[in-house]
């Protein structure tokens, strides 16, 4: 797919035959909302929050992040919006979230994990999105990342609903990937983190640079994984979609829906060249793809298969 096509896409995302694929934005503040907003993103499926107080010293207020929130929201319009809530800890550290000297903060006290810990700042976020919701008089999605058991699911989705909004959770831990059934039946739909999947997956940590090989997302141990959690999504009808970096990769988006993957959400400048490579395949192309790449044993395997089968 050249450029030109890329530049032409403008959505809604499917394939050449018709599968419906929301292709949605990560977004981290207003002002990249805004910008996304002009591309041909059908929604946001990634608003990273903690990402708007890294600089912070202690907790914003409940109105203060509403007004942040408002923000994103409004950029959308009534579009699908999923927020995540704070992901601190390990590569995003907030001064006022996270634990600091653990000796291991990829598996210390990070997202979902530090609110099980001291629940009053995930209370307070979810009031404050809440708050945002009913100003914009918008319904957003609210998801929890690094959630590894169905219990952590069904506390968080809880929360959600008793404030009269959505939950999903992020599959970024295998244990959560091998159980998405049970999670599922806390939670209304699923997002899959190929970054931290895999950094989970293949026991290496995602920064670095020496590991990159083993990180890549087109791992198809980490592709099982997805595979897995898919399934379970279309067994009971309920949406799973992938927001890690995988997502941005048009030949691997390509793979994702022939897994069974129902949005991908990356980085606006992929948008285009994602949602027009999904348009330029028939979902059986996908499906065959995906098939194939999961009967191989790496990631240049796994490229080469897919590539051939995909143009
Ligand atoms: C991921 O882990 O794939 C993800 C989308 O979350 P983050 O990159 O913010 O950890
Ligand atoms: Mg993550």
């Amino acid at each position: 797919v050249n450029a030109q096509a890329s530049a032409r896409w403008s959505g809604p995302g499917a394939t050449s035959d018709g599968r419906r694929v929301d292709i949605l934005a990560n977004v981290q503040d207003g002002a990249g909302a805004q910008a996304a907003s002009q591309t041909a993103a059908g929604g946001v499926g990634l608003f990273r929050t903690e990402l708007c107080f890294l600089d912070r010293d202690t907790e914003p207020t409940v109105d203060e992040q509403a007004t942040i929130y408002e923000a994103v929201l409004d950029a959308f319009g009534g579009r699908k919006v999923v927020i995540r809530t704070l992901d601190a800890g390990s590569d995003k550290p907030l001064r006022f979230a996270s634990h600091p000297d653990e000796p291991n903060p990829a598996l210390g006290v990070r997202g979902i994990r530090i609110a099980m810990h001291d629940s009053g700042i995930l209370d307070r976020q979810l009031d404050a999105i809440a708050q945002a919701a009913a100003a914009t008089g918008t319904a957003p999605w609210v998801m929890a990342p690094m959630i590894a058991t169905p219990a952590e699911a069904a506390s968080f989705a809880a929360k959600v609903r008793s404030r009269g909004l959505s939950p999903g959770v992020m599959i970024e831990v295998p244990s959560a990937a091998l159980l998405a059934e049970r999670i599922l039946s806390h939670v209304d739909f699923l997002s899959i983190g190929t970054n931290d999947l895999a950094q989970y997956t293949m026991a290496a940590d995602r920064q670095s640079a020496d590991l990159a090989a083993l990180t890549d997302p087109w791992q198809p141990a980490v592709l099982a994984l997805v595979a897995r959690t898919a399934a379970a999504g279309a067994a009971v009808g309920k949406p799973v979609g992938v927001c890690g970096e995988a997502a941005a990769d048009p030949v691997l988006a390509c793979v994702l829906v022939g897994l069974g993957i129902t949005s991908l959400s990356c980085a606006a400048a992929a948008v285009g060249s994602v949602g027009a490579r999904v348009a330029s395949v028939t979902f059986d192309e996908c499906r065959r793809a995906a098939e194939a790449v999961l009967a191989t044993d790496d990631p240049t395997q796994a490229r080469a298969v897919a590539t051939g089968i995909l143009g």
